[in-house]
């Protein structure tokens, strides 16, 4: 099955690192034109090092003004993958109020905001579009000191379906991703300790973690063509592991 790009342009956020980086580098090798927005100046500027083309945009999520101004010349945009987060992991009694604020802005409000921006362009524009958010397993199930990501992500899966509800009219369709584990930066904060992460992969039928590339396979399925029909689903890239 062969997926191409050409002619469309994309923005993904949170691509300085992890999947984000390996989703814009995959956009940029399928034809798209890439626009890759992060935090951290140093890991924009060594991706366009390694991805001659691929554009930047360096700015901080939780602020949404800053976030408004940094996007708003950004010109037009096709394809949308909002992949930045943040995982703040506290047992529930000890969550913090900066915790929740900052998780909530990133996780879910920067999603609602980046996309408005860019859904109303495709809209003026008259084009069809496509969006994937990367949600989390942890969206649909229960994890000891996730109560605050695991809130923002179960939020997450209903922006998605809603986003899919309205906008599908204009045809411009909205699915997630809903990953398992996946050993990136933040993948190892969490389930770097053998004694949480064997529990864990006991629970996956396929017996292993995602890697960065099953994740990014699912997503750019997504945004291709391919899934023409597809739209309001939170797709698990979990080997198993919200069936059982
Ligand atoms: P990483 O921490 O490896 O990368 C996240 C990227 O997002 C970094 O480049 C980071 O920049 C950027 N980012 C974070 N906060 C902001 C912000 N406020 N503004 C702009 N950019 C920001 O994470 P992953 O690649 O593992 O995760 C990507 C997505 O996959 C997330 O949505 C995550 O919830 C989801 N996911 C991850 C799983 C895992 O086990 N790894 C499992 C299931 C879902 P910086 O480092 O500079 O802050």
């Amino acid at each position: 099955m062969e997926i191409n790009f050409c002619g469309r342009r994309a923005l993904v956020t949170g691509a300085g690192k992890g999947i984000g980086r390996e989703t814009a580098k995959a956009l940029r090798k399928t034809g798209a034109e890439v626009v890759a927005l992060s935090r951290s100046y140093e890991d924009l500027e060594s991706l366009a090092r390694e991805c001659p083309g691929v554009q930047t945009i360096c700015v901080d999520l939780a602020d949404w003004s800053a976030t408004e101004k940094a996007l708003s010349s950004i010109g037009p945009v096709d394809i949308l993958v909002n992949n930045a987060a943040v995982a703040i992991l506290q047992p529930f009694l000890a969550v913090t109020e900066e915790a929740f604020d900052r998780s909530f802005a990133v996780n879910v409000k920067a999603v609602l905001h980046v996309s408005q921006i860019v859904v109303h362009q495709m809209i003026e524009r008259g084009v069809p579009g496509a969006i994937v958010n990367v949600s989390s397993q942890a969206s649909q199930c229960a994890l000891l000191d996730h109560s605050v990501y695991c809130s923002t992500k179960g939020a997450l899966d209903m922006v998605t379906k809603v986003m899919a509800l309205e906008l599908g009219p204009k045809k411009i369709r909205v699915n997630s991703v809903n990953p398992t584990v996946v050993m990136t930066e933040m993948g190892r904060v969490g389930w770097s300790d053998p004694q949480k992460s064997k529990p864990m992969l006991n629970r996956i039928p396929l017996g292993r973690f995602a890697e960065v590339e099953d994740v990014v396979h699912s997503i750019l399925f997504l945004l291709s063509d391919k899934s023409s029909m597809i739209t309001g689903s939170c797709l698990p890239v979990d080997g198993g592991f919200l069936a059982c």
